[in-house]
C-alpha cells in the first residue's frame, strides 16, 4: 500500500488528483478500523495530517469555517460557545480518545446515517467545502448525503472546511444510544431556533438511509413562532404544538429495523426527542433571551 503524506493544501490536492483511488485519513478512527477488519483495501492512503491549513478555523462576518481536520475536542474547546448545537454533538462521539483524533471531515467523508456531526450541521443550514485541483465548491449540507455512507465527493476531490452560522439563538442536539457512552445512535435528532433569521432548523440521525431533515416540522414551528410573535416575546407555545411537532419530525423520517433498533422505536424516539429539544431550547430563549445558545 502507498502511503502519501503531502506537507500543504495545494500538495494534497494534486496528490489525490494524480490518485483519486487513494483513501484520505484524518484522525483514522472511522479508516484504522476498517483497515484492521480487511473491510477495505485501498491502494494508497492520503495522509493529511500534515496539512496544516486542515486544522484551522476562522469567523467571518457570522460564518465559521471550520477546518476538516480540527478534532473534536478543539471544537468543544474552541468553539462550544459559537456552535452549540455541533459541540453538544460532538461530546458525545465515542471516549475522550477517539475525540482527540476524530474530526468533522472525517464523519462527512465516512457518512454514516449515525454519524453525530450532520444533525446539526442539517439544523444549522451548514455548508461543506470541497476543492480540488479543477477549484472549490460548497454543497449545501442538504445535498452531501447521497446514499447509506456515500456522500457527493467526487473522486478527486477532498474536504477542506465546513461552512457554519454562528449560532443565533438556542441549539440542542439528542441521541439515543444502548448506553450513555461510546454508542453509535439509535436515533438522534437536532433543533436550531435562529432568532434573528426566525428560521427552525431541524437534523435527524439514524433513522434513514441518509441523515435528513423534517421541512414540515420546520414550517410548523416558524408558523407556531410567528403567531402571537413569540420570536419576539418568548410567550409559552400553544397546547398539542410540542406532540404536533414531535409527530412532524417522525413523519420525515425513514428508519429500518437492524442490530441497534427497530424502525417503530426509532419513529416513537423521534417524537419525543423533537419535544424534548423544543421545550429544552424554548425555555432556553425565554431565560437567555436571543443570547441563549451562545454558551
Ligand atoms: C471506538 C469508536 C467510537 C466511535 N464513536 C462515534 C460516535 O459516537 N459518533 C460518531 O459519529 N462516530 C463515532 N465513531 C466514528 C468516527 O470516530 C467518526 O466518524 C469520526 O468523525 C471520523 O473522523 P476521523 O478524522 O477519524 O476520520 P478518518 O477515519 O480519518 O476518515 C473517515 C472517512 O472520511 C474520509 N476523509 C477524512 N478526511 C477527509 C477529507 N478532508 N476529505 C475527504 N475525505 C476525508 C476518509 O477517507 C474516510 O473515508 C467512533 C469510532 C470509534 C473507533
Amino acid at each position: 500500500m502507498d502511503f502519501l503524506q503531502p506537507a500543504s493544501w495545494d500538495e494534497a490536492l494534486a496528490a489525490k488528483a494524480a490518485n483519486p483511488e487513494a483513501l484520505p485519513i484524518a484522525g483514522g478512527t472511522d479508516v484504522m478500523v476498517e483497515l484492521n477488519f480487511d473491510a477495505r483495501r485501498p491502494g494508497a492512503l492520503l495522509d493529511l495530517n500534515r496539512v496544516s491549513e486542515l486544522a484551522e478555523w476562522a469567523t467571518d462576518n457570522g460564518t465559521i469555517r471550520l477546518g476538516a481536520g480540527v478534532s473534536y475536542t478543539r471544537l468543544i474547546d474552541e468553539l462550544g460557545g459559537r456552535l452549540p448545537g455541533l459541540a453538544m454533538a460532538a461530546r458525545t462521539v465515542g471516549s475522550p480518545q477517539i475525540r482527540n483524533r476524530g474530526t468533522v471531515g472525517g464523519n462527512l467523508g465516512a457518512a454514516s446515517p449515525a454519524g453525530d456531526s450532520h444533525p446539526p450541521l442539517l439544523a444549522a443550514g451548514a455548508g461543506i467545502e470541497v476543492a480540488s485541483t479543477r477549484g472549490t465548491r460548497v454543497i449545501p449540507a442538504t445535498d452531501f448525503y447521497t446514499g447509506v455512507k456515500k456522500n457527493a465527493l467526487a473522486p478527486d476531490e477532498l474536504i477542506a472546511a465546513i461552512l457554519i452560522p454562528s449560532a443565533a439563538g438556542p441549539q440542542q442536539f439528542s441521541k439515543i444510544g444502548t448506553r450513555n457512552a461510546m454508542v453509535i445512535a439509535v436515533a438522534s435528532f437536532a433543533l436550531d431556533l435562529d432568532i434573528e433569521r426566525r428560521r427552525v432548523g431541524t437534523g435527524i440521525g439514524s433513522a434513514g438511509p441518509t441523515p435528513l431533515r423534517a421541512p414540515d416540522a420546520e414550517r410548523f414551528l416558524e408558523h407556531v413562532l410567528a403567531d402571537q410573535d413569540r420570536w419576539a416575546t418568548g410567550a409559552d407555545l400553544p397546547a398539542g404544538a410540542l406532540d404536533r411537532f414531535g409527530d412532524l419530525v417522525a413523519a420525515a423520517a425513514r428508519p429500518i429495523d437492524d442490530v441497534r433498533g427497530t424502525a417503530a422505536y426509532r419513529l416513537h424516539a423521534l417524537g419525543v426527542m423533537a419535544a424534548r429539544t423544543l421545550t429544552w431550547a424554548w425555555h432556553d430563549y425565554r431565560q437567555n433571551g436571543p443570547a441563549a445558545g451562545r454558551g
